[in-house]
Parts: structure tokens; sequence; C-alpha cells
């Protein structure tokens, strides 16, 4: 979609900090991290919520955010995995995506 930021971002027209990419999907620094580790993971096709990615899509980004956690060292630390959907989450980029934070302790909230 042209006027999604992370499309952008996926395509190449806007810049970001790339963790690590496989065909479907990409991974990137927040831009506002609000942890030390705060990457954003997301399918590479546009899609609104984590419900209109198709199962491989799913597994894909699933295992990309493993092997994220796995080579940033914060297994045994801890981390979290989180998507915003909608309004009421606090969702303001309307192409899913998959937040991983870590690095410090994490509330609820
Ligand atoms: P959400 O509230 O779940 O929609 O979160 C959107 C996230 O995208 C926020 O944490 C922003 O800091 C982040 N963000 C917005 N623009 C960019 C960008 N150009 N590069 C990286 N992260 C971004
Ligand atoms: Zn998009």
């Amino acid at each position: 979609m042209d006027d999604c930021i992370f499309c952008q971002i996926i395509n190449g027209k806007l810049p970001s900090e790339k963790v690590a990419e496989t065909d479907l999907t990409l991974a990137f620094k927040d831009i506002h991290p609000k942890a030390p580790v705060h990457v954003l993971i997301v399918p590479k096709t546009h899609r609104r919520r984590p419900d209109e990615l198709s199962p491989k899509e799913l597994e894909d980004l699933f295992k990309l955010s493993r092997e994220i956690v796995q080579r940033t060292g914060v297994v045994e630390t801890g981390y979290r995995l989180s998507f915003n959907i909608g309004r009421d989450a606090g969702q303001l980029i309307d192409h899913a995506h998959l937040h991983l934070l870590a690095g410090r302790p994490l509330s609820l909230g």
C-alpha cells in the first residue's frame, strides 16, 4: 500500500535499521524504542491485522522472532511479544506488526 509507512520501509522507500528478514517477513528496530531491545516484526505483504495473515506467514513471523531472541541473548532474561490490534489497543500503524521488547523489567499496562 502506497501510503503505509511499513510498506514503504519494506520496499526501501523509507529507511530502517534492519534486524533480520526472510522472503515473507521483515524485522527492524522501532524508531522510538520503549526498551533496550525493541524490534518490529512485520509481514512483507500489507496485512492490517494478524488474523489476516496466512498460516505460513504467521509461522514465518514467529520463527523469525525466535531467531532474533536467540541471537539477541534475551531468552534467559525474558522478553515480550505483543500485537496491538485496533483502536483500543493503540494500534497506530495499520500494517500488522509484532513488537519484541526486552532488556528491562516489563510490567503489564
Ligand atoms: P503501534 O502503536 O502498535 O501501531 O506501534 C507502531 C510502532 O511503530 C511504534 O512503536 C512506533 O515507534 C513505530 N514506528 C513508527 N514509525 C516508524 C518507522 N519509520 N520506523 C520504525 N518504527 C516506527
Ligand atoms: Zn503496509
